[in-house]
């Protein structure tokens, strides 16, 4: 509940509390879930308190996962309601299902049969439902029942166990080599120390930063028959890798923790991860706040991914709270990425993470050659996307039967729709943003808020027939030239339309991995993290597109993102190719990735921070507040600002309109606020909040560390 602090409430004779216990509260009329954040005696107050109504038989939330919900709630100027809601996500899910098993029961068989025979012995250990312990004895339906019918077996109903094989650290990895070795070594003397360290694991992309970080897993396993180990992951399309060479590399399956995974085996997790049982989680960033009672290392791959900040409900970077946590539970973290965030690379190069680097790829594979393909000098024609010289490797690569990845991080077909007769641009009427054109729904969609229509054969505007024209490129369009230009070639689209979810997604990945795609149009979705070991041509469609927004990271998440694109060619034997098309081959971002020269591009990066006082050399918060009426707003806003406390070291910015200035009906506005590192901004804005009592209709968010300036 947003409840500003916990409640106090009278412990029953005999209920034996302890911390972190789930109870049944009341309050007011109503009976609610919630978990004991602290006890102490009774002071005899002046007023008699409430008794809890029951001690609650569900497991325990440890210390360490109590205090780190405090923790995140104070730091994210957020009430602790809002964690505590995510860290009982799995325990509110629906328990599994009893299953129905077999079992011998003493009764001797009338007449045996071969296939009676074989039924018994497979019956042995009592685990089957009848229609496997059929499927696993080779006989028909009939034998089993036959055997029920008798006596011989009884099917009986067990709750599902949340049970989980324990893995293996001692199977025989990979043979890593060399600096993999001495990155490996590094790590894992850090984590033999024991207590809360941070490492950077720095690697260009396919230098084999899994394998170092699951041998150093492998460690942690080993020293300690109950060290848990957390690795998280910025997109679900990126788990099911990780599950499988967690899998291959010991022996047993882990956790599997995000979104997509249906409520019944949440719960299994979150008991099994609980209970201790589960000793690997591979996950997305909710899965940070899972009831570890011995979390031992917490690794947080590509750790520089924007996806790790949620930016809805309760908001948090899971980066940033991943450290946290490995404080508060002493434990190790590792960060990994090929480009590390600046906020990571300024705390390595502080000594305040060990670094580790890992400047080749494994075995031959090499870096792949970066071209700039300057559209000034070979635009596109009319109406296509494709340059001349990206479409002659293009052709070049499937001639060689190699694969193309085409990325540009724009989903549907076009993103903007207008009327060449009245000019009207079709926008939102949620937002006022433009609606993008989805092809394959035949829909126009709004983003931001998930509304859609049907395309309209007539402007709505002024009612000309056939007058609609589709403005520049989406995936599902680039998609379109690709089959026009290679009708013999297998052409996928991999956006968050098409791989809708996670088995989808997985399905699309497999298909190019195995090398059933020749040309994948991808999104960021598919950009990322993965292995195409026969994919040698990767093509950027627009470079530029993430330049134009102009926030603080614009050039850094450009970079990454290209990086870590261009990284996906040529990952095994073949060499690899990219080109990124560009207006602009000139800017400091291009230079840098075709120089493939990340240190010049963070050195001037950082010295431009600094200049200005940004992260990481200073911190950031925003306020976002929304109302139905842009009055009422306004002046709110003006209160607010008022009532902003004076310290030194603090700017604010604002009131000004949000650039999404309405959604859903609702007007925004914004605060930044800019503080020295030396400012404890999370309690600077709490007490701040506590100044303003914002009216019923407006709601006001606090974002510490924003990532989104919209
Ligand atoms: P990164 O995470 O740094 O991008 P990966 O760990 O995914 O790199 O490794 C890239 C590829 O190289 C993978 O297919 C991986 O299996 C392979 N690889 C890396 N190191 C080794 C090794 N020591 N032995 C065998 N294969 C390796």
């Amino acid at each position: 509940m947003p409840l500003p602090e916990a409640f106090d409430y009278a412990e029953p004779e005999g209920m034996g509390l302890e911390l972190g216990d789930q109870v049944a509260a009341p309050l007011g009329p109503r009976l609610l879930r919630g978990v004991v954040v602290g006890l102490r005696d009774a002071v005899g107050g002046n007023r008699p308190l409430k008794p809890l109504d029951a001690l609650l038989e569900e497991p325990r939330l440890p210390p360490g996962t109590v205090e780190f919900i405090q923790w995140a709630a104070r730091y994210s100027v957020d009430w602790p309601g809002s964690p505590l809601a995510i860290a009982l996500r799995g325990a509110r899910a629906p328990k599994p299902r009893p299953t129905r098993v077999t079992e011998l029961t003493g009764v001797a068989p009338g007449r045996t049969t071969p296939a009676r025979t074989k039924v018994l012995e497979a019956a042995a250990d009592g685990t089957l439902s009848p229609p496997d312990l059929a499927r696993a004895a080779g006989v028909s339906a009939g034998v089993v029942k036959g055997l029920i019918d008798e006596g011989v077996l009884a099917v009986r109903m067990v709750e599902a166990k949340a049970h989980f094989a324990a893995p293996d650290p001692g199977r025989a990895g990979s043979v890593l080599n060399p600096s993999q070795a001495a990155a490996a070594d590094s790590v894992k003397a850090m984590l033999a120390e024991g207590g809360f360290s941070v490492a950077l694991l720095d690697g260009v992309t396919g230098s084999g930063k899994t394998e170092v970080y699951l041998e150093a897993a492998a460690a942690v396993l080993a020293a300690d028959p109950a060290a848990q180990v957390l690795i998280l992951l910025p997109e679900i399309a990126l788990t099911q890798a990780v599950i499988s060479r967690v899998a291959e590399r010991f022996g047993a399956e882990p956790g599997e923790w995000h979104s997509d995974v249906a409520p019944p085996a949440r719960r299994r997790v979150w008991e099994a991860v609980a209970s201790g049982n589960c000793r690997i989680v591979v996950g997305a960033r909710s899965a940070l706040f899972l009831p570890f009672p011995h979390l031992k290392l917490i690794v947080v791959d590509e750790e520089h991914d924007a996806s790790f900040k949620q930016e809805e409900g309760f908001i948090y970077h899971a980066r940033d709270l991943a450290v946290a946590r490995g404080k508060i539970e002493d434990a190790g973290v590792i960060l990994a990425s090929a480009t590390p965030s600046l906020e990571t690379l300024r705390n390595a190069e502080q000594g305040r993470y060990r670094w580790l680097r890992l400047s080749t790829r494994h075995g031959v594979a090499q870096m792949p050659d970066i071209e700039l393909v300057d559209l000034r000098e070979s635009p596109p024609d009319h109406g296509r996307w494709l340059s001349a010289p990206l479409v002659k490797a293009m052709g070049e690569t499937f001639a060689r039967g190699e694969q193309t990845l085409l990325f540009l991080n724009r989903r549907g077909y076009a993103p903007l729709v207008l009327c060449k007769a009245c000019g009207e641009r079709m926008t939102s009427p949620e937002t006022d943003s433009w609606l993008v054109e989805h092809r394959y729904s035949g829909r126009l969609v709004c983003h931001l808020t998930g509304f859609s229509m049907p395309k309209p054969k007539a402007c709505p505007h002024c009612g000309a027939h056939d007058s609609l024209v589709s403005i520049g490129p989406g995936v599902e369009r680039v998609e379109e030239e690709a089959k026009s230009l290679f009708p013999q070639a297998r052409v996928a689209v991999f956006s968050s339309d098409t791989a809708f979810d996670a088995r989808e997604g997985r399905r699309l990945i497999e298909a190019m991995a195995d090398g059933q795609i020749d040309i994948l149009v991808a999104t960021q979705a598919a950009a990322k993290g993965h292995n195409f070991p026969n994919l040698t041509l990767v093509g950027v469609v627009d470079a530029d597109l993430g330049l134009r927004g102009g926030d603080l990271r614009a050039a850094e998440r450009t970079y990454q993102l290209l990086a870590q694109a261009t990284g996906r060619a040529g990952r095994k034997d073949r060499p690899g190719r990219a080109m990124l098309q560009t207006w602009a081959p000139e800017h400091a971002v291009m230079q840098a990735l075709q120089a493939q020269d990340r240190d010049a591009f963070v050195a001037a990066e950082m010295a431009e921070r600094e200049l200005a006082g940004l992260p990481p050399f200073g911190r950031l918060a925003a306020v976002i507040a929304s109302g139905p009426d842009a009055h009422q707003l306004e002046a709110f806003m003006q209160t607010m600002a008022q009532a902003a406390p004076n310290t030194t070291g603090v700017a604010i910015y604002g009131p000004a309109d949000a650039p999404l200035g309405l959604i859903r009906g609702r007007r925004r506005k914004r605060f930044l606020v800019r503080a020295d590192r030396t400012v404890d901004l999370s309690a600077y804005m709490a007490t701040w909040r506590a100044r303003v009592k914002p009216p019923a209709a407006i709601r006001v968010a606090i974002d510490i560390d924003p990532y989104s300036f919209l």
